[in-house]
């Protein structure tokens, strides 16, 4: 059996190459990304693996069944970028890794609760101008004391729940499904007593247009003003304009943001950073805010399962198997 990998970057080749080897099977890897334009790289090759960002259309799926391949294995969760009925009509199933580490992302969710809770971005802007006072402002609550309110507990959410669990925290959860196995670690409740219980709410719904903006500015209102905002899930999730009001109006304490509304606009180096949308540059000046570039996946672990799931995918379904991470 031999495979193609597109869009390989240096961080995952060494994992790539360590499951050839264990699997006995030929990969080649290159650095083009799949598209049209690229797709007759394939040629030869039983089956291919490729990332989920470029967008791809029936073309390379045409010519994917012209070659006899049946499949592709995306390594990242989202398909956004698929003709998904595109790909069915030309036999090709498609493939996701959708949980390659709930833990990663759970955990800088929890990261940056603790370092907002502890205020150390306020010492440290205090510090900076040589002022290394504290007083009743920036004074802390223990986490075993917290009420932690999820909003979203599947994969992520859950895992989040069992952390702060783990910690001795209070876990209110709102979820539009039930699922019995985190009644150990969570309390079922709406979104309103969510809102206004928690003094930590975090979020882990996926976006879609029913989520777009789910907290905005009544749902700021319902918060305690002591309440700590995380969103480590999708940016469009919150309204930007009503958070950057409820912070500087002081409706809410602080927030952890790792992804941001408009994220195409930040991604990659800016060199200028004044190219930067104005909300990220408010946002970053307030030292209640902690924001990190949509990093939370970002562990050896979840890229070393993002390429075994994808590849243990591939070559299941080459050898004419079913997978659960079929989602063409
Ligand atoms: P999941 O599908 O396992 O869980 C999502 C949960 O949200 C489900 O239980 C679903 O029932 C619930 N839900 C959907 N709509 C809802 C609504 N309107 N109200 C309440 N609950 C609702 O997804 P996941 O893998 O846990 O991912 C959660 C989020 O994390 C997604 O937005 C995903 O894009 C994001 N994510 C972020 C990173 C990162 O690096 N920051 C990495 C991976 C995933």
């Amino acid at each position: 059996m031999k495979l193609l990998c597109y869009a390989v970057s240096d961080l995952e080749k060494p994992y790539i190459m360590a499951w050839a080897q264990k699997n006995n099977i030929e990969i080649k890897m290159v650095t083009e990304e799949l598209s049209y334009k690229n797709v007759q790289l394939a040629q030869g090759f039983d089956g291919v693996s490729s990332e989920g960002i470029t967008p791809v259309d029936e073309r390379v799926y045409q010519a994917f069944e012209t070659m006899g391949i049946h499949q592709l294995a995306i390594r990242q969760v989202g398909v956004d970028n698929q003709d998904l009925l595109a790909a069915r009509k030309h036999h090709i199933t498609i493939t996701n890794v959708a949980a390659y580490s709930p833990r990663a992302i759970a955990e800088m969710g929890v990261t940056q609760a603790m370092y907002l809770l502890r205020n150390i971005g306020i010492y440290q802007d205090r510090m900076a101008k040589g002022d290394f006072t504290w007083d009743e402002s920036t004074i802390s609550t223990e986490i075993f004391n917290c009420t932690v309110g999820l909003v979203g507990v599947g994969h992520i959410g859950g895992a989040t729940a069992q952390i702060y669990r783990a910690l001795g925290a209070k876990v209110l959860a709102y979820d539009l499904t039930y699922d019995a196995s985190l009644e150990p670690y969570v309390t079922y409740t709406d979104l309103n007593t969510v809102l206004h219980e928690a003094d930590i709410i975090s979020l882990h719904t996926p976006l879609f247009p029913t989520t777009e903006n789910m907290i905005s500015e009544d749902q700021f209102k319902m918060m305690k003003s002591t309440a700590i905002l995380i969103n480590v899930a999708r940016g469009g999730l919150v309204d930007t304009t009503a958070l950057i009001s409820a912070l500087q109006h002081h409706e809410i304490a602080g927030a952890g943001l790792d992804t941001l509304a408009d994220e195409l606009s930040y991604f990659g180096e800016h060199k200028n950073p004044s190219e930067l949308p104005a909300d990220y540059e408010t946002l970053s000046q307030m030292p209640n805010v902690l924001i990190t570039p949509h990093v939370a996946f970002f562990t050896k672990l979840a890229i070393r399962n993002s390429i075994e799931i994808a590849l243990n995918d591939a070559k299941t379904i080459i050898e004419g198997g079913r997978s659960r991470n079929i989602v063409s």
